[in-house]
């Protein structure tokens, strides 16, 4: 079965909580804190693995949990970071978050990506010790790891993509100018699969093919097959549309090719955009009228044209090289970008997200806000501008203005994920 769309949900793990200790030994009256922190909850990666070629692991197993850090223990014990959760997932592979559709990553050329973060540890009562402060009797609990519903989809990186109806001879062209075998006899396996050739041009040159079942009517509106197919060119740098010129079945290919750039552009007037070069196939069973007339209708469009036959290979050394030749002129393999999450959804979420949570104890006051995290990570706090930023951002949503309700003075820490500081006025 070829699998190239899937849904799944990933958790990083979750931080280990800091521990409360305190130095015991005999003889030793009053011992210090000792109690560690919690280690980092692993991340879950995805990394790119080339025996893969289908999302059918995925179809099985939806639930992909990283593991947790362990908690810090006595005598300064710091907790065991959880372990990383690898993901391995076939080249060209686009992860998209589930609800919104945003991308996150496309594993095509980079190889492994941090799609959940990992929570960090909580601190345990060791780290709050100060000279003004001997006994801390408290610990922080461990981060939550990120989560995200995951939707999948893998887009097949080819420089050319084969388009044409069933059986106008696409399998046999891939076979005849690549090392691809797939299926030609057989039309129920040829039609299910995408298949992969690399065309050799010259010793040192060669490009990517990819022949993806037979697009018929209809096929973009989800009638019958093809439409779920199409995602496959979406990348390609060149579409080469497969004719068969002879009409030995029964159809007009002129018709065809004007069927099948409909249900392109249908599908993504990107794709339809996308630079084609027509095949005319089965030129062996075809009348020089017949030629003829395509080559006048496809030209006239503004479409090169050439007369091949898949069968007895001839015309396609000169048609591989003609698209060798337009490939050099075309930028390379599209590659999605991660996509900022956008201002409206923030402006969704920001209710929940602009939550902001001060505890107190003793006289440290901890700040927690999930919004704050991402912030706090690109934070550099050996630059000064960086930290004038910090400020401002804890100026105007108002963490300041909390902290000054709850009656905190000059000298007193503020800890924010970790982050310490002391407060000023
Ligand atoms: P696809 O469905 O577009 O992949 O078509 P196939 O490559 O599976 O070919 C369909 C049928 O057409 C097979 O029986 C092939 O042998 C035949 N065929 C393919 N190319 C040619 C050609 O150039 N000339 C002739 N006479 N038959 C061909
Ligand atoms: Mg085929």
């Amino acid at each position: 079965m070829f699998v190239d769309k899937a849904k799944i949900r990933v958790k990083a793990g979750d931080g280990g909580d800091g521990a409360v200790s305190f130095h015991r030994e005999k003889y030793v009256a009053a011992g210090g804190p000792d109690g560690g922190n919690g280690g980092k909850g692993g991340d879950v990666i995805f990394v790119i693995d080339d025996n893969f070629s289908t999302l059918i692991d995925f179809k099985y197993k939806k639930k992909y949990i990283a593991e947790r850090g362990e908690n810090g223990g006595a005598k300064h014990c710091t907790g065991r970071n959880g372990q990383d959760l690898i993901i391995k997932v076939p080249r060209g592979t686009l992860v998209r978050d589930f609800n919104t559709g945003r991308i996150i990553a496309d594993l095509s050329r980079k190889d492994r990506q941090v799609i959940a973060r990992g929570g960090n540890g909580g601190k345990g009562n060791s780290a709050f010790k100060s000279p003004t402060r001997q006994i801390p009797k408290f610990a922080k609990p461990g981060y939550p790891g990120e989560e995200f519903e995951l939707s999948l989809e893998l887009k097949l990186l080819a420089d050319v993509g084969l388009v044409g109806f069933p059986n106008v001879g696409k399998s046999t062209l891939i076979s005849v100018v690549s090392q691809a075998k797939p299926k030609i006899a057989n039309y129920h396996f040829t039609t299910l699969v995408p298949v992969l050739g690399v065309v050799k041009v010259e010793a040192e040159k060669s490009f990517v093919m990819a022949d993806i079942p037979g697009l018929i009517e209809g096929a973009s509106d989800g009638i019958g097959l093809g439409h779920e197919f199409l995602r496959h060119v979406e990348r390609c740098r060149l579409i080469l549309h497969v004719l068969d010129v002879s009409g030995s079945e029964g159809r007009d290919p002129a018709e065809d090719f004007d069927i099948i750039n409909a249900e392109l552009e249908k599908f993504s007037p990107d794709l339809a955009k996308c630079p084609q070069i027509v095949a005319a196939n089965k030129s062996d069973m075809a009348s020089p009228e017949q030629i003829g007339a395509l080559k006048k209708y496809i030209e006239d469009k503004g479409y090169a044209f050439f007369e091949i036959s898949a069968a007895t290979t001839q015309g396609t050394a000169e048609l591989i090289k003609y698209i060798s030749g337009e490939l050099d002129k075309l930028p390379p393999i599209k590659e999605y970008e991660p996509e900022e999450i956008p201002e409206e959804e923030l402006m969704q979420i920001e209710d929940d997200r602009k939550k902001i949570t001060v505890t107190k104890e003793e006289d440290i006051y901890f700040v927690e806000a999930n919004w704050l995290e991402p912030i706090l990570r690109t934070v550099d706090l050996d630059d000064y501008s960086s930290l004038q930023y910090l400020q401002r951002v804890l100026q105007t949503s108002g963490v300041f203005t909390r902290l000054e309700e709850m009656g905190i003075e000059e000298g007193d820490t503020v800890d924010i994920f970790g982050l310490e500081f002391e407060y000023v006025k």
